[in-house]
């Protein structure tokens, strides 16, 4: 049995399940990108955890980078206009561009990030999310065209997603007991 943080009320996605799923994508954009120039590309912090998941299980050569954005304002809910604040290192210029996520919510975070990317002019723009907050009868901003799976309408941490900045570390996907937040 894996051991719980004891702030955690439920496991959404085990060890064993990230590594299911981490493994199926892997193969999958290994299949897909298969001589071509891929740049995986993580928004930090939260993606951190999954990109250096993701780039072990592609077998293609790749180069990565990282950018990190600020939204405007610290609610839980974006508001879709983020600030750069750490841009690319990397020319992506006629390259093939996966940018890699650790959860799409409303997906304007993303959006936002694509149109500023796409003006880049790289070869391809995709995104690989790791879950998706898919709720029945709202649009996303952006589809993605790797997702690793279906994530309920709850705040979920672990595996990269914090609360105020912790559990980033923890090795599972769960949810939080209610009183952690009061
Ligand atoms: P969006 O712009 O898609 O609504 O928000 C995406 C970002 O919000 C994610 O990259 C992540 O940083 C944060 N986010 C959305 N849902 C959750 C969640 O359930 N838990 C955590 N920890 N962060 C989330
Ligand atoms: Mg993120
Ligand atoms: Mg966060």
């Amino acid at each position: 049995m894996e051991s719980t943080h004891p702030d955690v009320e439920r496991v959404l996605f085990s060890e064993a399940d990230i590594k299911e799923i981490v493994g199926r994508m892997g193969a999958e954009i290994s299949r897909d990108y298969a001589g071509k120039d891929l740049v995986l590309i993580a928004v930090l912090r939260g993606a951190v955890v999954f990109m250096g998941d993701l780039m072990r299980a592609i077998t293609c050569p790749l180069a990565i980078d990282f950018m990190a954005v600020s939204s405007y304002g610290e609610g839980a809910k974006s508001s879709g206009v983020v600030r750069i604040v750490k841009d690319l290192d990397m020319d992506i210029k006629g390259r093939d561009v996966l940018i890699v996520e650790d959860i799409l919510d409303s997906g304007l975070t993303l959006n936002y990030l694509m149109k500023s990317l796409s003006h880049r002019k790289p070869a391809s723009l995709e995104v690989a999310a790791f879950l998706w907050k898919d709720v029945e009868g709202r649009e996303t901003a952006v589809e993605p065209k790797y997702v690793g799976a279906h994530c309920p309408d709850e705040f979920v941490v672990g595996y990269g997603l914090d609360f105020a900045e912790r559990y980033r570390n923890l090795p599972q996907v769960g949810v939080l007991k209610p009183e952690v937040y009061s």
